[in-house]
């Protein structure tokens, strides 16, 4: 994004003294461009150049049109890096600290154990764990508390996909607090993956789905009544049916809205479209996220810009949507007091709201 000048400066440096949360980031789109280029150039990986630069347009989004294929192809190169288990860590810690370096005080991370396993043929469980170490170890050098979401996606096989459920019930007491499902909604359905889900609830997991976001309402209703979302990932198409949103705003679903990923995979047209504002007028449990900082070349930070200044939403506003995640969160009901506790006494320090 590009930097703002004057009084928007002070609102940017504003935005980025708040305590924040970040229910939905990936860290396969959360990797350092310069991490990339290193791991390439030690691994030997075959890329057109070994410079950030070179490397930008194949792993981020910069002149690219709006499109949700395109936005997602950026996934396949990036899948290639995890080559060690050096690699896999360094990528975690570093997606943790850049979070609490953007003033995140509270992190769902989200990563699809198949996707950091597939390079190298590692285990799932081996990945996982080295990203619970890695996780572990950026929450005792930085101030933030980071929490662990598994991913399945919707092309993958259904036994891959179980052996994620079962891994991430197995790794409940080391972080692991819920189970996502991303990929392409527009072609793949959910159904086949309903008993996996409420395994998985059942078994103490929270659940998230990617929907309505390339995809319609009726996905979003999917999500909800058969698959037990209790978080949407995205869930902005549910203001074009008025049933949906009824649905949403009542059973106090969480949606994870990403701006500047919806303005990139075309979800919307521009920020002054982005029903953001309309859904937290209409009483919906709105929480504004990242979705994927390196992708989307974007922080909370910038999101945060984007809601004040390209959708009329104030700073007491984005307090309220931090509250909102921090209810909508993994966490335990006596964590999430606690968080909440710290969270708005450290918000009103910072901002005179
Ligand atoms: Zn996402």
């Amino acid at each position: 994004m590009r930097l703002p000048s004057g009084p928007t400066l002070d609102l940017r440096q504003r935005l980025h003294n708040l305590p924040k949360v970040d229910l939905h980031r990936h860290l396969e789109g959360s990797l350092r461009l310069e991490t990339l280029a290193e791991i390439a150039r030690e691994h030997g990986i075959d890329l057109p150049g070994y410079d950030i630069e070179r490397l930008r347009p194949y792993v981020q989004i910069t002149n690219d049109p709006p499109d949700f294929q395109r936005f997602l192809e950026k996934f396949q190169l990036l899948r290639r890096f995890y080559t060690t288990r050096e690699a896999v860590q360094r990528v975690a810690y570093e997606a943790v600290a850049d979070a609490a370096l953007d003033n995140v005080r509270y992190l769902e991370l989200r990563f699809n154990p198949a996707a950091l396993a597939h390079a190298q043929g590692f285990s799932f469980e081996e990945v996982t764990d080295w990203v619970i170490q890695a996780v572990d170890h950026a929450q005792v050098d930085y101030q933030i508390t980071a929490r662990l979401i598994c991913t399945i996606v919707r092309h993958e096989n259904l036994e891959s996909a179980r052996q994620i459920v079962e891994l991430a019930l197995s790794r409940q007491k080391r972080g692991i607090v819920g189970l996502d499902l991303a990929g392409d909604e527009t072609i793949y359905p959910a159904a086949p993956l309903v008993s996996l889900f409420r395994h998985a609830a059942q078994g103490g997991l929270g659940i998230t789905i990617h929907a309505g976001e390339a995809g319609g309402p009726e996905n979003v209703r999917e999500a909800i009544e058969l698959l037990g979302a209790q978080r949407i990932g995205h869930g902005i198409s549910c203001v074009e049916d008025s049933n949906v949103l009824m649905l949403v705003r009542d059973r106090k679903v969480a949606l994870e809205i990403c701006p500047t990923s919806n303005l990139q995979t075309g979800a919307v047209e521009t920020f002054g479209y982005h029903p953001l504002r309309d859904l937290y007028l209409a009483g919906v449990r709105v929480t504004v996220n990242t979705d994927d900082p390196s992708i989307s070349d974007t922080t909370l930070t910038d999101e945060y810009l984007v809601a004040v200044m390209g959708m009329n939403l104030t700073v007491a506003d984005l307090m309220a949507f931090n509250r909102n995640a921090i209810r909508a969160s993994f966490l335990s009901p006596a964590e999430r007091a606690k968080l909440e506790e710290q969270l708005m006494a450290e918000f009103g320090r910072s901002t005179d709201v």
